[in-house]
């Protein structure tokens, strides 16, 4: 699983600050290390009438789903609801990283985009997918 800064930015929208309990309140997200790993984040939620400033720093995905258990979770459904790799490719290459990964979006790979992008996402009409890089498209 790709743990990479961005990866962890979108996957915190979905986890429950320890402090106050709330979702989805992390504010001032930036990268953890220098390198680009980990996340920093703080919670504007309120406890007692009070903004919460929880500070949220983790290196890895792995941290998070440690302390939380709804998000582990939530995380392990998502990683089963991933369509196994049996998938036809199309003789077309994705015309985002060029390799010829492109196959047909399934439900799972819309379910995903839903839960870690928004609702409104362009990627609930998506055709096509790139396995190799992600991308989704009509
Ligand atoms: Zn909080
Ligand atoms: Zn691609």
């Amino acid at each position: 699983m790709d743990e990479s800064y961005e990866y962890l930015k979108e996957a915190i929208k979905s986890y429950q600050c320890p402090s106050c309990g709330q979702r989805g309140r992390w504010t001032n997200t930036c990268e953890l290390a220098v390198d680009g790993t980990g996340i920093y984040a703080e919670c504007t939620g309120r406890i007692n009438g009070q903004e919460c400033y929880y500070i949220l720093t983790a290196s890895s995905l792995e941290d998070l789903m440690q302390t939380d258990a709804n998000f582990r979770a939530f995380t392990n459904n998502l990683n089963q609801q991933k369509a196994p790799w049996e998938a036809s490719y199309y003789n077309h290459p994705c015309p985002y990283c060029g390799q010829y990964k492109v196959r047909d979006a399934k439900w799972g790979d819309k379910a995903i985009s839903t839960a870690f992008w928004g609702f409104l996402s362009h990627k609930l009409h998506s055709r096509y997918k790139c396995d190799a890089c992600g991308n989704m498209w009509d």
